[in-house]
């Protein structure tokens, strides 16, 4: 008997992220397995979608749109700003990151140019825009306890 993932299971994977250059972004290689609550939101909505209905010792692999990921990169998210804003920071390079106060409380933003005084920083998701390739196995597939589900999460 093998439960299969549904809403309220508690599942573990193991995963691994690659982009569409094949470059691995995110494994839980050599780490724990990732477990979440299912139907919780606590995955992007595709990986949910596919592990649904799979159980226990389940091996797959799944490409996810940004729409069903991290959603698509938003141009509004993009800002020149004045250099004078990174007070003291002595290099400021492309790749850097930053958390920012934005109107939605502190964001994280990246560095993805830097002309003269002026820097261009992105506060879109990283993986945003972004076509997500995993490979999954389901290590194991359980019920959430009742504390879990009023909470929403798993407990260790
Ligand atoms: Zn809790």
């Amino acid at each position: 008997m093998s439960l299969m993932i549904g809403k309220n299971a508690v599942v573990s994977i193991h995963y691994t992220l690659k982009n569409d250059d094949g470059q691995v972004m995110d494994s839980s290689e050599g780490r724990d397995p990732l477990s979440y609550l299912h139907g919780a939101n606590n995955l992007i909505p595709g990986l949910e979608k596919e592990l649904e209905g799979k159980s226990a010792g389940q091996n797959f692999t799944a490409s996810i749109d940004p729409a069903e990921a991290y959603g698509e990169s938003n141009p509004e998210l993009v800002q020149k700003i004045s250099k004078e804003m990174f007070q003291g920071v002595e290099q400021i390079e492309p790749g850097m990151a930053f958390t920012a106060q934005g109107p939605q409380g502190q964001q994280q933003v990246v560095v993805t140019a830097v002309e003269g005084d002026e820097v261009t920083v992105d506060a879109n998701h990283p993986m945003a825009g972004k076509t997500l390739h995993f490979d999954v196995e389901v290590v194991d597939v359980r019920d959430a306890t009742d504390e879990e589900l009023e909470h929403g999460h798993v407990h260790g």
